[in-house]
């Protein structure tokens, strides 16, 4: 039988992160809800998913299929080392790896038209290449709840966020996920992305920057 690779990621130690599962929380910086139409803490987070194979940390992607309003989301992400369920935001900091900075590809074109027909949004958001990451930061133990998440195109900044924002801090979305979510070693957390979302063109090149992680950076082919 053919064998398949485990997806995994470089941290700055050098050493390779194997990926789990990526799941991902919108709709949590009050900027980008009020952006996109909503009442932040009317009720609990939007959750959704990205397949593993989705992570990516190469520095060019060609351009996704399929879409002709590709956007960009700026988005710290939290990489966990141990799990659980029915956790309590005070368990969380015990499961934390590390960080990155990463980039929540979406298929904007496909959302609008998954919104319009109730359809769930996977075409939207589970793309190749989807989850864009940079090199995973270990930093156990630690909460990050502010500094910048800036996010440029061609060197133009476009977003210009903080964590302090959050509407969901990192230790309440996380013990949310783990009532519907067995969470585990390997997994991802994308954490919402600021206001300015916006689109991507063929040869895009994309910088992420959140606080003092070292930045995620790539482009998009022809
Ligand atoms: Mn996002």
């Amino acid at each position: 039988m053919f064998t398949i690779p485990v997806p995994t990621l470089p941290t700055t130690k050098g050493e390779a992160f194997p990926v789990r599962r990526i799941l991902c929380i919108g709709k949590n910086y009050a900027d980008h809800v009020a952006e996109m139409g909503g009442d932040p803490k009317a009720t609990d987070p939007v959750f959704f998913t990205k397949p593993a194979d989705a992570a990516c940390a190469e520095t060019s992607i060609p351009f996704p299929l399929a879409t002709e309003d590709l956007h960009y989301e700026g988005e710290l992400v939290v990489a966990l080392q141990a799990g659980g369920v029915k956790l309590s935001p005070s368990d969380v900091p015990g499961l934390i790896y590390g960080y990155a900075c990463g980039c929540d590809l979406t298929r904007r074109d496909l959302q609008a038209v998954a919104r319009e027909r109730r359809a769930p949004w996977d075409l939207a958001k589970a793309l190749d290449n989807g989850a864009m990451i940079g090199p995973i930061e270990e930093r156990e133990g630690q909460i990050m709840d502010a500094g910048p998440v800036r996010l440029s195109v061609n060197g133009e900044l476009r977003q210009d966020g903080d964590l302090s924002q959050m509407v969901w801090s990192i230790p309440e979305m996380i013990a949310k996920l783990s009532l519907y979510f067995e969470l585990k070693a390997g997994d991802l957390i994308f954490t919402g992305t600021p206001s300015g979302v916006g689109a991507l063109h063929r040869g895009d090149q994309v910088e992420v920057t959140v606080a003092d992680l070292p930045p995620l950076r790539f482009g998009l082919t022809e």
